[in-house]
């Protein structure tokens, strides 16, 4: 195998450093999907064939990639890190739904701010989350090429060129740029020009990049890698060679497997033929690894070879794990692997991790879906604050069974299933006609309880 994770001298040495798990987010339309798609494509086209590698849900870039993208700025012998795996879907939901320990998946975060648009409602919320989850981030100044009269010079350091720009060019956008250290220093950080940040840990350091020209992408990769060297180092036991442990992304249907389970493992290896316990809608499945799959590079995706067999993984990487009994899997759940006979007590972990995330339900109340156990965990949070009981919740796209449940609840404004980004599979749409079951979906947890408000509104006006 071509992963750079699999280096056998990590793999000897327990106390070696894995690949730091890098997450995007940022407000709609900052760049988040340019940047990742920008790193991704330029590290293809700088790297030798096959340095980078693509896994399930992430994609892995390789130190001596980034050492050849940054040029000047890295010293390949001045880390210990193998690379930097970056969470393909952007985006806050992702980052606080993907969760490991409790804490967040992502080891360190790429916040995205258009510098024209500055701070907006999604950043503040993604800024709020990393609080909460203690989660080190750079902020990606994006768009500096939409600054008028600006010029930079293909392959300069970023501070280089705003040194020589016209003064018309620098004004401006040194005048969005001090904006946005403002707006960071008002939600609580200290930040500043990352050329000037001396410690990463407690201030945040601002690189104005371009997503489009790639100027100042060297240099974040740069930050991202001192970052996470520090971090890593100080702050996490990372463990790369004892038995793996990863969240569940997703549970896919793959023709030929059944379920299969998107995983990304944070920690230690897991191997073809090892007993799993994973997070189930009842209690925790053990069962055993049929295959490990990662895409085959440049595969078409109509071909039934999308993927190939590989005989073990190691952290931090994504993988799909093909086994028997995956169908109550839950996406967001844990996976570990049992090394030994302690299957018991291994599932007493899991079901300990699930416990965490239980949810209050009520006599009477709404059906609650989500696509993942955090983005549940996050509604039911926000519905207890609106003081709204809940019936019953779960992971899952809405069935007829949720339609049946929820025409059970006594109050009228309990006949209602609310579903956070998830799918109505065909027989529910069926049975909310029948029933008159009210349906409320989004995928902004907020807007999903203020339309539920409303609904409740206008009930209680045409009741008086
Ligand atoms: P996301 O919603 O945060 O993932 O944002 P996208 O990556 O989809 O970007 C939104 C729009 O901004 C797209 O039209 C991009 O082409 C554009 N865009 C992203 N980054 C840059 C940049 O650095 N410069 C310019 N000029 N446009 C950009």
């Amino acid at each position: 195998m071509s992963d750079t994770n699999t280096d056998p001298e990590s793999a000897a040495d327990p106390g070696a450093l894995r690949t730091p798990i890098v997450a995007v987010l940022g407000h709609v339309d900052h760049g988040k999907t340019t940047l990742l798609d920008r790193i991704r494509g330029s590290a293809v086209q700088e790297g030798e064939a096959g340095a980078i590698t693509q896994h399930i849900g992430a994609t892995a870039v390789p130190l001596e990639t980034i050492s050849e993208m940054a040029g000047a700025l890295v010293d390949p012998t001045d880390f210990d890190l193998p690379g930097l795996l970056f969470i393909d879907t952007p985006g806050h939901h992702s980052f606080s739904t993907l969760r490991s320990r409790g804490g967040a998946l992502a080891d360190i975060a790429v916040l995205v701010v258009d510098v024209n648009d500055g701070f907006q409602p999604q950043t503040e919320e993604a800024i709020s989350i990393l609080k909460r989850t203690g989660t080190p981030f750079v902020v990606a100044a994006n768009k500096i090429d939409t600054t008028p009269g600006w010029n930079p010079q293909e392959g300069e350091p970023i501070q280089k060129s705003l040194e020589k720009q016209s003064e018309r060019a620098t004004s401006r956008l040194n005048e969005n740029l001090y904006e946005l250290i403002g707006d960071l220093s008002s939600a609580g950080f200290s930040a500043d020009f990352y050329w000037r940040v001396q410690d990463f840990q407690s201030n945040i350091g601002v690189v104005p990049v371009s997503a489009m020209t790639m100027e100042g992408i060297p240099d974040l990769l740069t930050v991202l890698m001192g970052l996470s060297q520090r971090y890593m180092k100080e702050e996490m036991s990372i463990d790369v060679s004892g038995p793996g442990v990863g969240t569940v992304l997703e549970v896919k249907d793959e023709r030929g497997f059944g379920a299969t389970l998107d995983v990304v493992l944070y920690d230690g290896v897991v191997r073809e033929g090892d007993t799993i316990v994973v997070g189930g809608r009842d209690d925790p499945i053990v069962t055993e690894v049929r295959a490990l799959l990662q895409p085959r590079p440049n595969a078409e995706i109509r071909t039934e070879k999308r993927f190939e067999r590989v005989d073990e993984v190691r952290a931090a990487a994504g993988v799909k794990i093909a086994a028997p009994d995956l169908d109550e899997a839950m996406s967001g759940a844990p996976v570990r692997v049992v090394r030994g006979d302690d299957v018991d007590a291994v599932k007493e972990e899991v079901r300990k991790e699930l416990a965490k995330i239980e949810v209050d339900t009520a006599e009477d109340g709404v059906v609650v879906k989500a696509d993942t156990l955090g983005s549940l965990e996050a509604m039911a949070n926000a519905l207890e604050e609106a003081e709204v009981p809940i019936l019953r919740a779960e992971v899952g796209d809405i069935a007829p069974r949720d339609v049946t449940v929820a025409q059970t609840a006594n109050e009228e404004k309990h006949q209602v299933i609310l579903g956070f980004n998830v799918d109505v599979l065909p027989d529910a749409e069926d049975a909310l006609d029948r029933t008159g079951v009210k349906l409320f979906d989004d995928d902004v947890i907020y807007q999903l309880v203020e339309e539920y408000d409303e609904y409740v509104e206008e009930l209680e006006r045409a009741q008086q």
